[in-house]
């Protein structure tokens, strides 16, 4: 049995009928390495002060969009939780006993699935990232990074 049909949908949760329709297109700029091998293991939310250091590994040809990535201490990371369901409207967490919208909550299965953490950054690598505060599997696809408007590194 493949993880996500053990992550199954749990009694009051509700799901839509019907193809999941795709058009949007995306690139995946890299992937993620994490210590997380299962979403057991994942923690909720990442943690930017004791959370693992991860490692955004970037394609050879988004490289040189790092540059001037080293004035920020700070930023955030989007991700395509490439695991998840995409069909439920009500969801149950699983610290919760009510059924609840979607659009509530920040939960992974959601309609496009991508993950937002603001994380700290640690080092900065000609074709890697080093991060703190991400709460993702390992391999999952990167999406982009964007540094934190206001909070620049101590030079
Ligand atoms: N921090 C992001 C956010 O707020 O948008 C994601 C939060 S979501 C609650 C984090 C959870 O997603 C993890 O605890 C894990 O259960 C699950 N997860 C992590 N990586 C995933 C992946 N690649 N595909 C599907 N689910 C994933």
């Amino acid at each position: 049995m493949s993880e996500q049909d053990r992550y199954g949908i749990r009694p009051g949760e509700v799901a839509v009928k019907g193809p999941v329709v795709s058009d949007a297109s995306l690139q995946f700029i890299g992937r993620i390495r994490t210590p997380f091998q299962t979403r057991a293991d994942c923690p909720r939310q990442g943690d930017m002060e004791a959370g693992p250091v991860c490692t955004l590994e970037i394609a050879e040809k988004w490289r040189l969009a790092l540059v001037g990535l080293e004035k920020f201490g700070f930023g955030d990371v989007l991700y395509w939780l490439d695991q998840s369901r995409r069909d439920l409207v009500h969801q149950r967490p699983g610290h919760s006993n009510a059924p609840v919208g979607t659009f509530a909550i920040r939960s992974p299965v959601r309609p496009n699935p991508i993950g937002l953490s603001r994380v700290a950054i640690v080092e900065l690598r000609e074709d890697a990232v080093l991060v703190r505060g991400l709460d993702c599997l390992d391999k999952t696809p990167l999406l982009d990074i964007k540094p934190n408007r206001c909070v620049h590194a101590p030079s």
